[in-house]
């Protein structure tokens, strides 16, 4: 019997990228390989890089430098580690990355997970390998499917990917060339997917893609099914108490999903929907297809399907062109919409894109409307989370807490809730009375003391 071997993977970015980092590890482990969360330790590591943000490829290539000092301390001990680069930053770089940094073993595209073990297999060889191509087999059918212990380790709550790629060509963004084209999974593959998770132990999955509600994969019955009609199923699988679903594009915000929202118990009042801008000429320039009117009537919608519906959004600051007339704009929508909470950020060039052509903002004009634009959002947040205070609320609890009988859960509305409660009770959803409100979480206390005793309290 071959010696068991370890993988460190370590995920950049977004959500797309951790699940993609359980499914390598997932694709591995029948070839002998236990997940270790020291990198000094592993025989391989694996850098499963993000593109978005600024100057990714630099901290990509900072990374390596210090997996390179564990790689040759492995190697004065007699060990051989492997190091290998994955993700859109590999997608995107391809053989560069070899040329620059001798001790990367082997580069793999965000579409080619599946192929790890005999790609590894021609590195362990002394090969040095690149896969950047994008397949013409579906990665998710080929893909190992998730250890049971493995997804027991990785808690009650899930990702699924259901969609991948983009279509949508926004000048800013770098997706459409790492990730490749709109690709939907076929749904029994996905209720396939649940049903184990399900079975695992899992209570929430949250459905992830670039665009994700832009699905339209598969069904049984032939045709091409959407997201509203998917999350339906999901809702059916046994054992799954809650579904939400990531990132939208407003402009594929159907009616057929809207109604899921006011169908579904099981999916959470709680959208995430990208705006990027308030103002109607930088929306254009963004090649966004929606304008500031049309995203406000999406949620219109979504708030006449489910009044309680709590949203957050992603912002750009500075992007080429935006005078201080179209961020006052942007400004004037966080104050009409009342975001749950937002992410923002300085517009930075990414290179390849139309955007990075464009004349761009001075820096320190991005600075000082992000500070204002992010101090708007904080205040919306902080007013959002205080309006629960002694309020009861339906939490999920997800794993101990920072302090001795704590647990810590999520709300609805994506909040972190601690609460004093047993181990026993993590994996089960609880009434919880909020006592206090602090900046980044809600504290509480069971309202429904008999209902916990089930559990084993
Ligand atoms: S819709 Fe989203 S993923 Fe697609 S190009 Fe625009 S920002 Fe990128």
């Amino acid at each position: 019997m071959s010696k068991p071997r370890k993988v460190h993977v370590k995920s950049f970015g977004c959500q797309m990228n951790v699940y993609d980092s359980h499914r390598m590890a997932d694709t591995l482990a029948p070839g002998g390989f236990a997940e270790t969360a020291e990198p000094g330790e592993a025989d391989l590591v694996i850098l499963n890089t993000c593109h978005i943000r600024e100057k990714a490829v630099e901290k990509v290539y900072s990374e390596i430098g210090r997996i390179r000092v564990m790689k040759e301390a492995a190697a004065r001990e007699g060990r051989r580690m492997l190091i290998a680069v994955a993700g859109c930053v590999a997608q995107a770089e391809g053989e560069e990355i070899v040329r620059r940094a001798g001790v990367v073993d082997l580069v793999v595209g965000s579409q080619n997970y599946h192929r790890l073990p005999g790609l590894l297999a021609r590195a362990q060889a002394g090969e040095k390998v690149v896969d950047t191509e994008f397949p013409v087999e579906d990665k998710f059918a080929a893909l190992a499917a998730p250890a049971r212990d493995a997804t027991a380790k990785r808690g009650v709550a899930s990702f699924v990917t259901v969609q991948e790629g983009c279509d949508k060509f926004c000048t800013f963004c770098v997706v459409p060339y790492t990730r490749g084209a709109e690709v939907s999974r076929p749904v029994q593959q996905i209720v396939a997917e649940v049903e184990h998770l399900a079975v695992a132990g899992v209570r929430e999955i949250t459905l992830i893609g670039q665009n994700v509600n832009a699905f339209h994969g598969a069904g049984p019955d032939g045709e091409a099914w959407t997201l509203g009609r998917l999350l339906r199923r999901l809702a059916q699988v046994p054992g799954i108490l809650r579904l939400r679903y990531t990132t939208s594009h407003p402009r594929d915000m159907g009616d057929d999903l809207i109604a899921a929202h006011a169908e579904l118990p099981a999916l959470m009042p709680y959208v995430h929907l990208p705006v990027q801008s308030g103002s109607d000429r930088i929306l254009a320039a963004m090649n966004r297809k929606h304008t500031c009117t049309d995203y406000l009537a999406v949620i219109t919608r979504l708030r006449a399907a489910r009044a309680d519906l709590a949203l957050s959004s992603d912002f750009i600051v500075g992007f080429p062109g935006e005078t201080e007339a179209d961020f006052r704009v942007t400004l004037n929508l966080v104050e009409e919409v009342g975001f749950a909470g937002a992410f923002s950020f300085m517009y930075s060039p990414r290179p390849g894109t139309p955007a990075a052509d464009m004349e761009q903002v001075a820096p320190e004009e991005k600075a000082e409307r992000l500070q204002r634009l992010q101090a708007l959002i904080t205040r919306g947040q902080r007013a959002f989370n205080a309006g629960f205070a002694g309020r009861t609320l339906d939490v999920l609890l997800e794993k101990p807490g920072k302090l001795p009988g704590q647990l810590v859960g999520r709300s609805p509305y994506l909040q972190a809730v601690q609460v004093t409660a047993p181990r026993s009770a993590i994996g089960s959803v609880q009434r919880v009375t909020v006592i206090e409100v602090g900046s980044n979480s809600l504290f509480g206390e069971i309202a429904d003391a008999p209902q916990l005793a089930a559990v084993g309290a």
